[in-house]
């Protein structure tokens, strides 16, 4: 039986696993990560990919590894470093330097070695451990002492509802094996979304030479971070921590979360394209989509109407509570606590059962705002790292 299950082998499922044996003690042998994808880290690569921005909006503090200097290291600590391997303001690393630091960590801690390829489709909690039941990966039941739910919100795209699902010329661009890029003749495309992926995916239209018609909600809104870097620390988690009532926790995630902004950089970078008539601003919802095979026309509630040869959402994740039937079968036979808005009830050391442990959107409640993003990532690796250090594999054995 594995100590430690960990569910999911994006960022934040990586960077428990790297914690667990980098600072836990755990040893390798009785850790597991299970993810489906052929690689960790497979729906990371691919989201930031496709977006086709150069630089992280968050600081070069935030990384997979252990140390929090290891990424500023790994760059060689210069005082004028290799051009263009981080941006202003705040030391932002390159796409490219932090993925080549996230093959480092994956080969420091030997996680290749660990990772089970499989979904996960039912866990069950039993007396003497977890029983996950898997698809795709032999045995098909895997045992643990505890399990880690990392499971990310990347399975979950937001897809409005004005738009037709079975149309090949509409894509969600964070839709696992995204195909959705328009032909080079092909001149209009809408990309609907308000936030950073798509102004980037706007730009990398524009770049192609497309035409790309750039549909939101609400004016362009700049914040340089998703939420405000108070959120890192004690200046509003304190208050957070301190508020006992779930509802309102909720409602000051909600309030934190710069949903739909965009870096200062990228919004000059758009205002410049807009100058240039290479990107059209629509300030509109979309109410009706008309389709034919080639063409696809927009109406909006401007009652503007526009042809686009394709139309990408980039309308980010949904926010229901992630893991669908997975959770909801855990939640309904283990009777797990959960929020009026569905999320897990958990304590500080992100426990919703002796036995299972979440990170990720799952710890919203317990992290506040920041809790998706690799500085989420950081504070659950935090408290797991206690955890492990605090329970030897008998503990835990009796935990339940
Ligand atoms: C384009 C983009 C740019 C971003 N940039 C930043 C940034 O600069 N800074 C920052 O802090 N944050 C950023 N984020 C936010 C966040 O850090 C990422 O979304 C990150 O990928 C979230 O990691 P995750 O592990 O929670 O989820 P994911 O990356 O989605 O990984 C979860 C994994 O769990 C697997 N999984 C799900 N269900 C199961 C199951 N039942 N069984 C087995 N495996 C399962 C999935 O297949 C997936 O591989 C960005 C997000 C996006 C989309």
């Amino acid at each position: 039986m594995l100590d430690w299950l960990i569910i999911g082998g994006g960022v934040h499922g990586v960077h428990v696993a790297a914690r667990l044996l980098g600072e836990g003690g755990v040893e390798p042998e009785r850790v597991c990560i299970l993810d489906p994808a052929q690689e960790l880290l497979a729906r990371w690569r691919a989201c930031t990919s496709t977006t086709g921005m150069t630089h992280l909006r968050s600081a070069a503090v935030h990384h997979l590894d252990v140390h929090p200097w290891s990424l500023k290291r790994f760059a060689g600590n210069r005082k004028s470093p290799t051009p263009g391997l981080f941006a202003r303001p705040y030391d932002r690393p390159s796409l490219a330097l932090f993925d080549a630091h996230c093959d480092r960590v994956v080969s420091k801690f030997g996680l290749d070695r660990l990772h089970a390829r499989g979904h996960a489709e039912q866990v069950h909690v039993g007396r003497d451990g977890v029983t996950v039941r898997v698809a795709g990966v032999e045995p098909s039941a895997l045992q643990a002492h505890r399990v880690v739910l990392a499971l990310g919100a990347g399975e979950q795209p937001r897809w409005p509802a004005w738009a037709p699902r079975e149309h090949a010329r509409v894509q969600h661009v964070f839709t696992p094996n995204f195909s959705g890029w328009p032909e080079p003749h092909e001149r209009d495309v809408a990309v609907v979304g308000g936030g950073i992926s798509a102004g980037q995916i706007a730009l990398k239209l524009a770049a192609r030479g497309h035409t790309a018609h750039l549909v939101s909600r609400h004016p362009l809104r700049a914040h340089q971070f998703d939420s405000d870097s108070g959120w890192l620390g004690p200046k509003h988690m304190g208050r957070f921590s301190r508020e006992q009532s779930l509802d309102r926790r909720r409602d000051m995630i909600a309030q934190a979360r710069h949903r739909g902004s965009v870096p200062p950089d990228v919004k000059r970078e758009l205002r410049r394209a807009m100058a240039r008539g290479e990107v059209v601003w629509h300030e509109a919802h979309v109410e009706t989509a008309l389709t034919s095979p080639d063409l696809l026309s927009l109406r909006m509630s401007t009652g503007r109407e526009v042809e686009v040869s394709r139309v990408l959402l980039a309308t980010g994740f949904s926010s229901e509570r992630p893991g669908g039937a997975l959770v909801q079968g855990l939640v309904d036979s283990t009777k797990l606590p959960c929020a009026a808005c569905g999320y897990p009830i958990v304590d500080e050391s992100l426990c919703w059962h002796p036995r299972v442990h979440v990170t990720g959107p799952l710890a919203e409640l317990e992290l506040g705002p920041i809790s998706r993003n690799i500085a989420g990532a950081r504070r659950a690796g935090d408290r797991l790292v206690r955890v492990a250090r605090e329970a030897a594999p008998g503990r835990a054995r009796s935990a339940s």
